[in-house]
């Protein structure tokens, strides 16, 4: 599938939750109040879907949510996807998490096909981990990464940059990933659900945290690409990976390769604008129907996202908070 922008399109990330067992500071508000159960895609309902966006050619999933691995159906749609890698278009099926299910859930995810995950993690102290996620266990985390690196689970670590509150350990995040032997990509704040400006005090450009990290470590650039957002250097002798992840300070949209199906069923074809599709209505009819709305979704994607971090610019952000999208 190409845009109008001759960009080809082969990856779609599918919010399958907007529930999370966390609460973290820069995504959720204290007090949540979740979509009704009714309007989320049941597995069965984010398959059919999967399905046409595979035979239209969609060579990679990414399942996130909210987190993936509290849905009850994550289990039926590991399997239905895990058995389309290598034998339709789908080439790799990853997952993001927050790790608190890991322990018991890496084992599943590598028997369906799972290669490597993204798992977030913004601190490696209990107390701080606690106070970011509102109420989280480091140690479950810790414990489920563990189990995922004995079974050949490639991690990738996302840390979001976070002022006043992480950015002082940041170097200690990267050692301890050049020990596990995790890649790790550091993630601005994006100005998701800007109520009371709060992600305004709470976002630290990565053009600071990369200038921090280049005092200590020898950085070299790659021309690693992914068709996303991120930019990946490499510590000199190593094969450690660190990618920056910069939406607010540098444009990443000319490669892009994605679009994102909300857990409701809708489709946004770039994170940074409010236009959608939606599918839910098609899903009754035919696939048929389905895939003409698929491809009208990536006819509108649209050039460049219009993230803006000003103050006065806040209201024109995004009403959607990214655990219904997918982060
Ligand atoms: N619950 C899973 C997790 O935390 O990995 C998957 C969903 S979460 C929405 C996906 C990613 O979005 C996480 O890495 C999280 O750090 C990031 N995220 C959430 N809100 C964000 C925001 N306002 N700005 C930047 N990244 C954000
Ligand atoms: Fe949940 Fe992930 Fe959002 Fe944290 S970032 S609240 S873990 S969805």
């Amino acid at each position: 599938m190409k845009d109008t922008f001759d960009r080809e399109i082969n990856y779609l990330r599918v919010s399958v939750t907007d529930r999370c067992d966390l609460r973290c500071i820069y995504c959720m508000k204290e007090k949540m109040e979740f979509l009704p159960k009714s309007e989320i895609l049941s597995s069965e309902e984010v398959n059919n879907i999967c399905s046409a966006f595979i035979d239209l050619g969609i060579k990679k999933i990414r399942i996130t949510g909210g987190e993936p691995l509290i849905k009850k159906g994550m289990p039926t749609i590991l399997d239905y996807l895990g058995k389309k890698i290598n034998n339709s278009n789908l080439e790799e099926l990853t997952l993001t998490t927050n790790g608190t299910q890991l322990y018991k859930y890496a084992e599943v995810i590598k028997k369906n096909g799972i290669k490597r995950i993204n798992v977030s993690l913004d601190t490696l102290d209990s107390k701080k981990y606690l106070k970011i996620t509102r109420g989280g266990n480091l140690e479950k985390v810790l414990e489920g990464l563990k189990i995922a690196k004995k079974i050949g689970l490639k991690v990738k670590i996302n840390t979001v940059a976070l002022k006043n509150i992480n950015i002082n350990e940041l170097d200690k995040m990267v050692d301890w990933c050049i020990n596990k032997k995790f890649d790790i990509t550091f993630i601005e704040v994006m100005p998701m659900d800007m109520e009371n400006d709060i992600r305004l005090e709470q976002y630290y450009p990565l053009t600071k945290v990369r200038s921090f990290l280049k005092k200590r470590y020898s950085l070299e650039n790659t021309n690693i690409n992914t068709g996303g957002p991120s930019k990946y250097v490499k510590i000199k002798n190593s094969n450690q990976k660190i990618g920056f992840i910069t939406p607010l300070t540098n444009n990443f949209c000319e490669s892009c390769n994605r679009v994102r199906l909300t857990c409701t069923g809708r489709i946004y074809s770039c994170l940074g604008h409010n236009k959608f599709v939606d599918l839910k209505e098609a899903l009754l009819k035919s696939k048929k129907h389905l895939k003409a709305l698929i491809l009208k979704s990536i006819y509108l994607k649209p050039r460049s996202h219009e993230f803006e971090i000003q103050k006065e610019s806040a209201n024109k952000n995004l009403e959607r908070t990214m655990n219904v999208t997918g982060g």
